[in-house]
């Protein structure tokens, strides 16, 4: 059921446009992923649930979707422009491994993290080091096309070139004069035309450890290259939605833009997408500030700015709860809001179930489903969607105290209708209750409960027996005033 068409704002022409696929009913879609030489931090969550929203959405709208979401495992330079040190390279040097040793373990962990937070598996997810002959091909189309000229074993793109022809900076809104001031480029250090020329091939220095053979020298592919390669080789030169955040705006896919349209002679994406930034009580995320706060230590909370742990939902809910265009800043005051939130919208979604059933509906179901649609229609606006939501826990609150009253097929409807929004499209699961690790702690209350019962009742034999029985399986107990506490040793 829907009100409307599904409209979404697309960065390029700057303007909330109709969803019209080029080839209905399939629809490609494509966005950055990890650079992997560290943990997943909440800066990799926001692109990831945006876009696994739109994803499930797409799904539900009937649409046949083929997500591409690579992983950046070489050329990726640490200063992410064209100079210096591999990210991944000097990760491996720094814990004395091999460079795919990091991209398989954080890849491993940007994985773990993504499943916590519920978000789908792409349906593709290419490595940049398994695509490096066609990236060299790309360069070399580049280079046949006259978009690209070669200095000293290493292909740069023509920047100037292309914009006599093209409208560089399009995507971003940059101008050419002004990138020309602004590129700070030490005279001398680099081969390059212009300072804002950019790498399709670096030739590498001998300490360059990734590196692979090509008619221009033994060297490494420019880091926007490879979106533009697996992009267009898994979703044609042509195809519907490019994602990603904001900061990779400029110059990643500016870059990206080029390199595409030179290569094949016509633009390949039709929308493209960018979810805003998280800032963190009000700063930017940066190293320098210790304000980065990694997936795994939201969830444990062992961060120092955390006051205490967030289950994974609570931060999808938090993230869900912004519009993706905006930005969202994080604090402990707002997650334990949002944590209280989706409590309410959980509690009130199992309510359903329990509603007695009437003869007639007395409240307006319809008119709440419209809603909801209309505001994930309007550019996904989740925080709308929700709040449409909570006001449907109202009346569902409301038929359950007696106040108003439901049907039958409107039960089953309204039952139908939360478990689409909230599980399937939003992607929230409730706490499962079959989680083995619950039941284990269910079990050791369960006895310490019993163990209670014994002291007070002084028998201290049975008390003490549990006690040192737990104590020899490794879970030690604490005893405190109002009852007892207890730690795997
Ligand atoms: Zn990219």
């Amino acid at each position: 059921m829907m009100e409307n068409k599904l409209t979404i704002y697309n960065t390029l022409s700057r303007k909330k446009e109709i969803f019209e696929p080029i080839n209905s009913p399939f629809v490609g879609m494509y966005v950055c992923g990890p650079t992997v030489y560290g943990d997943a931090h909440l800066g990799h969550a926001r692109p990831a649930i945006t876009f696994d929203l739109l994803f499930r959405y797409l799904k539900y709208l009937g649409y046949k979707v083929r997500y591409v979401r690579n992983i950046t495992d070489v050329g990726h330079l640490v200063n992410d422009a064209d100079e210096g040190e591999d990210k991944i390279a000097k990760k491996a040097k720094l814990d004395q491994v091999e460079p795919m040793e990091i991209v398989q373990k954080y890849t491993n962990n940007y994985h773990r993290n993504m499943d916590e937070l519920n978000t789908l598996p792409p349906s593709i997810e290419p490595h940049a080091s398994a695509h490096i002959i066609e990236q060299v091909a790309m360069a070399k189309q580049i280079l046949e096309n006259g978009f690209a000229y070669e200095v000293n074993g290493s292909v740069y793109f023509d920047v100037e070139k292309y914009s006599k022809t093209n409208n560089y900076g399009k995507l971003s809104g940059r101008i050419l004069d002004d990138l020309q001031n602004n590129t700070r480029e030490l005279a001398g250090q680099s081969d390059k035309k212009n300072s804002y020329d950019f790498a399709l091939w670096k030739k590498a220095e001998p300490e360059h450890i990734m590196r692979w053979p090509s008619e221009w020298s033994d060297g490494f592919p420019g880091w926007h290259l490879e979106c533009s390669v697996m992009s267009t080789k898994y979703l044609g030169n042509k195809f519907d939605i490019h994602g990603g955040g904001l900061d990779l705006q400029f110059p990643h896919h500016e870059c990206e833009i080029a390199q595409s349209k030179a290569a094949n002679g016509e633009d390949s994406v039709k929308y493209w997408m960018h979810n805003n930034l998280i800032t963190i009580d009000g700063q930017k995320m940066s190293k320098s500030l210790n304000n980065f706060i990694m997936l795994d230590e939201m969830f444990n909370g062992k961060h120092k700015l955390l006051e205490q742990a967030y289950n994974p939902m609570v931060v999808r809910f938090f993230i869900l709860q912004a519009h993706y265009r905006s930005t969202l800043d994080f604090s402990n005051k707002a997650l334990q809001a949002s944590e209280k939130g989706l409590q309410r919208l959980l509690k009130g979604t199992e309510t359903i179930e329990k509603l007695k059933i009437s003869s007639e509906t007395s409240v307006n179901l319809k008119s709440l489903k419209a809603k909801c649609f209309n505001a994930l229609n309007d550019d996904l606006n989740t925080p709308i969607l929700i709040a449409h939501l909570f006001d449907g826990i109202k009346l569902i609150n409301q038929i359950y105290s007696g106040d108003e009253t439901i049907n039958k097929p409107d039960k089953d409807d309204i039952k139908a209708f939360f478990n689409l929004m909230v599980f399937d499209i939003l992607g929230l699961k409730a706490e499962e209750k079959n989680n083995s690790n619950n039941k284990f702690a269910e079990t050791v209350n369960l006895l310490l409960n019993i163990r209670l019962e014994a002291k007070q009742n002084k028998n201290f034999a049975t008390s003490d027996k549990i006690r040192n029985e737990l104590y020899k399986i490794g879970i030690v107990v604490k005893d405190k005033k109002d009852g007892f506490d207890w730690e795997i040793k």
